[in-house]
């Protein structure tokens, strides 16, 4: 490439954000166009970046399907004036957004990279500068005039990840993620070492990038827990314009055999509520039938969540609702995956 990468950063909110008000002691947003002041490093870097901001940051605890919207906005209108795109948010629903990105887009064909920081850049402290400074270069590296990257990865505190394979587990620690199902895409050290092996390859690559906006949100996060009551698990199920379920079991999918909650459950999947099946457990798979446990749940027509994570279930929930599937292809879609955030069973 004769000129330096185009990357747009797209800031939303979040800690990377925040300088902290001495009159308050909170955190507060600043104005994101000054972060190359902010971080005069970003001059050094060998591309070209520019800024996007909402014009209100959010907290991400504020983040719904709307802001998703938004988010894959920008990112299709300057999808083909950009080499690359870095996305701010903050890191608590980090991992809802990215996943809900990655679907949204396919055929995606370059690299869109979430981060953001534990606390905030004004901090002498911060991880922000590392985790942005290296998001920029995934964003712009390229290997024989092609992006490395061509899909929605999440980087923080040397890695880089598959998005819709990451959790936030700690609120703390600077490690702030983890992907219990898949290893890391890429680590940064002395070098930045990309694992090509794992990199998601699009099969269609002359195809044409699909924008898909529609996410329908009536959904509900269930966790089973030892003495859950038949009238939680009948309230819930019966919520009004209830249209699917992410259903959070024990171990390998494994939930009660008591008749009441296998018949609550089938009575819903009979009206059309769609409900997955995901694991409690932050690694590992649902497998269905693998126990007594959780063959009624398959003879009923759950689907089966594999390894997807609840973050993940939650976003492809989303999407596969707004794309009107008939039963069977709902279900066929949801086992297999469509951005690399499933397995495929040995
Ligand atoms: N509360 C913040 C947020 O998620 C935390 C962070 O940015 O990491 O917006």
């Amino acid at each position: 490439m004769a000129n330096k990468p185009k990357i747009l950063l797209v800031y939303t909110g979040g800690t990377i954000g925040m300088i902290k008000d001495y009159n308050t002691g909170a955190l507060r947003a600043f104005d994101f166009n000054q972060i190359q002041n902010k971080i005069p490093e970003l001059q050094h870097l060998n591309c070209e970046i520019s800024t996007i901001s909402f014009e209100e940051p959010i907290d991400s605890s504020n983040m719904n399907r709307k802001y998703y919207v938004k988010i894959a906005e920008i990112i299709e209108t300057n999808y083909n004036d950009y080499d690359g795109f870095v996305v701010l948010t903050g890191s608590d629903t980090m991992s809802y957004t990215s996943s809900a990105i990655s679907f949204m887009f396919e055929n995606l064909q370059k690299p869109v990279i979430f981060t953001g920081s534990q606390l905030p850049i004004g901090d002498l402290r911060t991880d922000a500068k590392e985790n942005l400074i290296t998001s920029i270069e995934i964003a712009c590296a390229r290997e024989n005039n092609e992006p490395i990257i061509k899909e929605v990865g999440l980087y923080f505190e040397y890695k880089l990840y598959r998005a819709n394979r990451t959790t936030k587990i700690n609120a703390e620690q600077f490690e702030a993620f983890a992907s219990m199902n898949y290893p890391p895409l890429a680590e940064s050290g002395v070098h930045l070492h990309f694992n090509n092996h794992l990199l998601f390859k699009n099969e269609k690559s002359d195809e044409k990038l699909i924008f898909r906006k529609n996410l329908i949100d009536d959904i509900v996060v269930l966790k089973l827990f030892p003495g859950i009551t038949p009238i939680v698990v009948e309230t819930i199920l019966n919520i009004e314009n209830l249209k699917g379920v992410v259903l959070e079991t024990y171990g390998s999918g494994n939930a009660p055999t008591e008749p009441w909650f296998i018949d609550l459950l089938e009575e819903v999947i009979a009206k059309g509520v769609k409900i997955v099946n995901v694991t409690q457990c932050t690694g590992g798979s649902v497998i269905l039938g693998l126990y007594e446990t959780s063959t009624d749940l398959k003879r009923i027509g759950i689907i089966d969540g594999k390894d997807i994570t609840t973050e993940t279930a939650v976003a492809k929930m989303m999407y596969l609702l707004g794309e009107d599937l008939s039963k069977e292809d709902f279900k066929y879609y949801f086992e297999k995956p469509l951005r690399g955030e499933i397995s495929l069973q040995p």
